[in-house]
């Protein structure tokens, strides 16, 4: 069991206090198959007393000046960069991930230390209707709800609370029930960087109970989510049934990388294992359909599978271990499924064979009909179809064909090919010689199609947690 000093208890207005109910929800560690943590069960009356908390503390916190608010966020910035062992440990517990692979606080604290700086957010003025000088004002929507899933618990945390504070809102923000000790654990770092209460609560627990009272709830005027596509859907039926609030959505993607014969294969091998090895698969953005042109499809899969089946499997406190085991047994189980599934209708490429606990082995398939389920539906595991094609059109046919778009890569050298594929894929972001997970920090991310609405970002994201008001202006005499 974990130890006494971490905290299972729900953060709100500034106390760690029991759920209403006395309810817990037992966490089962992925390295063991033991149970880790019996962590409190957030109950819709928790829910209200958060919003309400965040409500209360909203007027004051919104009318600090950026700066004021930056010293808190710069200190958090600080306690969250210096605990990176220890939020690695907890994560390899709850969800598996190797500590090698956590850079998840050093890009967490990089959030709250950039909107600390960050946050002047500007109207604009005109002169445009005659006898007025009009003015528009931006000004935090209020209370912002945060639910986020378990596959980087911390990197949304930050991704998603730094720039909402620093809009000037407050926050409630509900972990996933499979990784929820990390956000428990930054909010002790809150409390110790001195954030007024309420201004950040911190809610662990299920969806339908705390998520749904959240999304539905007429105090929260903007909600930022990231999860899977039908989580999604359903909150956003639930922010129009109840008071139409703002939202954020960032799903999921069955992301397609295509691969053309003038590229350089060594370099295209590496980016397309690294995206679908990394997290056991566990990755919104990892290419799980490779297109690779048919001239060079049987050296591409030698290579690729020599790449992939070299993951180093193993405990994830193991600092020589770069692939854990799926975060959960319900995890495990469905992408088993899908591996069977697989094996009815493409070519298995890799040796089968059994993994212990919640592992799976890199598994590759090729030759699958683009129809078939394992090119459709997002696996969230280390499994991967690499089918061939011919020409440049029929490539982006097939990496279009797909209600997902969030991550779309081509690998060329040549320029202007590369632009035109770029530029006709459905997707929100597209690598030219890379592949998910590389981005820029300031670049817009987020999804076309399924995959969401809205972008995040260090240039977009304070946007989204704002209202912009026009105030016209009535000048005598002008
Ligand atoms: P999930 O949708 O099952 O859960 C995400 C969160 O939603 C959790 O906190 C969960 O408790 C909550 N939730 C579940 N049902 C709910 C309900 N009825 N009402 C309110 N809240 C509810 O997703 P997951 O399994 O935690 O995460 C994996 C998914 O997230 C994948 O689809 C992945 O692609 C996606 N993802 C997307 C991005 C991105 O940036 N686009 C990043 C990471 C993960």
């Amino acid at each position: 069991m974990v130890s006494a000093s971490v905290e299972t208890r729900l953060f709100i207005n500034g106390e760690f206090r029991p759920s209403s109910n006395n309810e817990t929800f037992d966490l089962f560690s992925a390295r063991s198959g033991s149970l880790f943590a019996q962590v409190h069960e957030a109950s819709k009356e928790d829910v209200d007393d958060a919003v309400a908390a965040a409500k209360a503390a909203f007027p004051a916190w919104a009318q600090l000046s950026p700066r004021a608010r930056g010293r808190y966020l710069v200190r958090l910035a600080d306690l969250i960069a210096e605990s990176n062992a220890e939020l690695a440990r907890l994560e390899a517990e709850s969800m598996g991930r190797p500590v090698s692979t956590y850079f998840d606080a050093t890009m967490g604290s990089d959030y709250f230390r950039y909107f600390s700086e960050a946050a002047y957010p500007q109207g604009s003025s005109s002169l445009n209707t005659p006898g007025f000088v009009n003015v528009t004002v931006k000004q935090p929507v209020g209370v912002v709800a945060a639910i986020i899933p378990w596959n980087a618990p911390l990197v949304f945390f930050c991704k998603k609370l730094a720039p909402a504070l620093a809009a000037g809102n407050t926050v409630v923000l509900k972990s996933s029930e499979k990784a929820p000790l990390t956000s428990l654990y930054v909010a002790n770092l809150a409390k110790e960087a001195g954030f007024p209460p309420g201004v950040l609560n911190v809610l662990s627990g299920h969806g339908p109970i705390s998520g749904a009272a959240l999304a539905s709830h007429m105090d929260v005027r903007a909600l930022t989510f990231t999860g899977s596509v039908r989580t999604g859907k359903l909150l956003r039926k639930m922010a129009a049934d109840s008071n139409m609030k703002n939202l954020i959505l960032e799903l999921g993607g069955k992301s397609p990388a295509i691969v053309f014969d003038d590229c350089n294969i060594d370099a295209a091998v590496q980016h397309t294992q690294f995206s679908i090895q990394l997290l056991s698969g566990q990755n919104c953005m990892a290419n799980s359909r490779i297109y690779v042109q048919s001239s060079i499809m049987e050296s591409f899969v030698e290579k690729f599978k020599a790449a992939f089946t070299s993951a180093r499997l193993g405990d994830p406190a193991d600092p020589n271990v770069n692939h854990g085991p799926q975060a959960d047994k319900i995890q495990h189980a469905t992408v088993l499924q899908y591996i069977n599934l697989g094996k009815e209708t493409g070519k298995l490429v890799t040796e089968e064979q059994s993994a212990p606990g919640l592992f799976i082995n890199p598994t590759i398939f090729r030759d699958v009909p683009e129809d078939a389920k394992i090119m459709k539906e997002e696996i969230f595991g280390p499994v991967v179809v690499i089918n061939s094609f011919d020409t440049e059109e029929e490539a982006i046919k097939k990496a279009n064909d797909s209600e997902y778009g969030l991550y779309a890569s081509v690998f060329t050298k040549d320029l202007d090919r590369a632009m035109r594929v770029a530029t006709r894929l459905e997707s929100g972001t597209v690598g030219v010689n890379c592949s998910g997970p590389t981005k820029g920090d300031d670049m817009a991310f987020g999804g076309q199609k399924g995959s969401g609405l809205q972008r995040e970002s260090y240039l977009h994201s304070m946007e989204t947690f704002m209202e912009t008001k026009s105030v016209m202006i009535k000048v005598d005499g002008l």
